[in-house]
């Protein structure tokens, strides 16, 4: 692959992605499979002023032998080590970057249930440092770097050494990485998106009815207050970062209990290495009351039951049809690619910041504003090429938001 273009994605992730501080530590979670990535980034990182990087690497043939081996006990048990390791960089105001690179089916053959349950144990353990990160207080990135499994998942015709070298171009594509300023490019990209997230700040809608001939047909309301954010965001020191590359969605929190009808997935989702695919959830007063799958419905299943919050909703995000990634055509079973080719929602926990102070509720609050919570977060995709939406002002005056897959506003 092009090494200029991979040092310039790696500077991009430390700079635009986490914008690393002077003296900061970066604490960095990778995939063993990308280790010479990971260790440019750490070196990238300490050019850029790092005061410590530290790497975790994750295994998931390892995780997968623990699954299908180990003892239940061993599965549910967090030992403290584990929870301080998240919660000390977390309090001593670390960055923190996620490398996403997962073989969509690597789990296939265990039990969803015993991943549900490993999963479950860590969430709550770690629920202080997945709270920060989602309230903005440490800033935070995930980018996804090319892996043989992955790759042959997308690009399934050519060979592993051709397949991994077309995700990288992609990648890099994507991320803007094979531009001549590559920094520069993501400032003028996210003034772009602020310009949208503008508009919906001055009319304040209060609701959106989705559409479309999959049969997605759902009214979602948006609590007083809301707020859209996209591209970049600030962590409460004042420092611009930006959390998901690539990132083309315009987000915000639908009200926990405003949220009616049904929405038919229009992709496949890879979750935690299980696909879920061909589903549809029906809602009530924002609950899911009903639900099915053609594949991986205990997976579904798991992820709905975790927890209260888990059956509601947490993030709406618009994409356009006609945008950088969608119009690749590409399926990447990597959630943060897909769901920036295409309108999603999330099940369970929603953002704090996506409501005026948000950041600063408690429990009480946050649930009194519509603002879910739960352990879990799953983004799902949606959107289609005919997806209309449609909002509605206080003054009930109706705005076209979306016509055959695009925005006209
Ligand atoms: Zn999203
Ligand atoms: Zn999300």
């Amino acid at each position: 692959m092009n090494q200029k273009y991979l040092e310039q994605y790696a500077r991009l992730i430390v700079r635009t992605g986490v914008n690393i501080q002077k003296g900061q530590t970066l604490v960095l979670f990778a995939p063993v499979e990308v280790a010479p990535f990971a260790r440019l980034m750490t070196e990238v990182a300490y050019e850029e002023g790092a005061g410590n990087v530290v790497v975790r690497w994750e295994d998931d043939e390892l995780a997968k032998i623990k699954y299908l081996k180990a003892p239940e006990e061993a599965l549910e048990n967090v030992p403290e080590w584990q929870k301080e390791f998240y919660l000390s960089y977390a309090r001593e105001g670390a960055a923190f970057v996620n490398i996403h690179a997962s073989d969509p089916e690597i789990m296939k053959d265990v039990d969803p249930n015993r991943i549900m349950k490993a999963s479950k144990a860590i969430g709550t353990a770690i629920r202080e440092y997945r709270e920060r990160r989602m309230n903005n207080q440490n800033r935070w990135c995930v980018v996804s770097v090319p892996t043989a499994a992955w790759a042959k998942k997308v690009f399934p015709d050519l060979s592993e050494q051709d397949a991994v070298e077309r995700l990288w171009e992609v990648i890099f594509h994507t991320v803007r990485a094979d531009k001549e300023f590559p920094v520069a490019a993501w400032q003028e990209h996210c003034e772009n998106l602020k310009t949208r997230r503008n508009f919906f700040a001055e009319k304040q809608l209060v609701s959106l009815h989705i559409q479309n001939s999959l049969g997605t047909d759902l009214e979602v309301e948006l609590p007083e207050g809301h707020i859209w954010l996209g591209g970049s965001e600030f962590s409460p020191d004042g420092v611009e970062f930006v959390a998901n590359m690539p990132t083309e969605e315009l987000f915000t929190v639908p009200k926990k209990t405003g949220v009616n009808g049904k929405v038919v997935s229009s992709m496949p989702l890879n979750h935690n290495g299980s696909l879920i695919e061909n589903f549809s959830l029906e809602f009530k007063d924002g609950k899911v009351v009903h639900f099915q799958a053609e594949k991986g419905y205990e997976t579904l299943k798991n992820i709905i039951e975790t927890d209260e919050g888990s059956s509601y909703l947490g993030e709406l995000a618009l994409v356009p049809y006609d945008s950088p990634i969608s119009n690749l055509n590409i399926l990447f079973y990597n959630t943060l690619y897909d769901e920036n080719a295409s309108c999603h929602l999330a099940i369970g926990k929603a953002y704090p910041v996506c409501v005026k102070n948000g950041d600063k509720m408690n429990k009480e609050e946050l649930e009194a504003a519509g603002v879910n919570d739960s352990l879990t977060h799953v983004d799902f995709m949606f959107g289609t090429e005919d997806l209309n939406i449609t909002g509605k002002t206080t003054d009930g005056e109706e705005v076209a938001i979306f016509r055959d897959g695009n925005f006209v506003i």
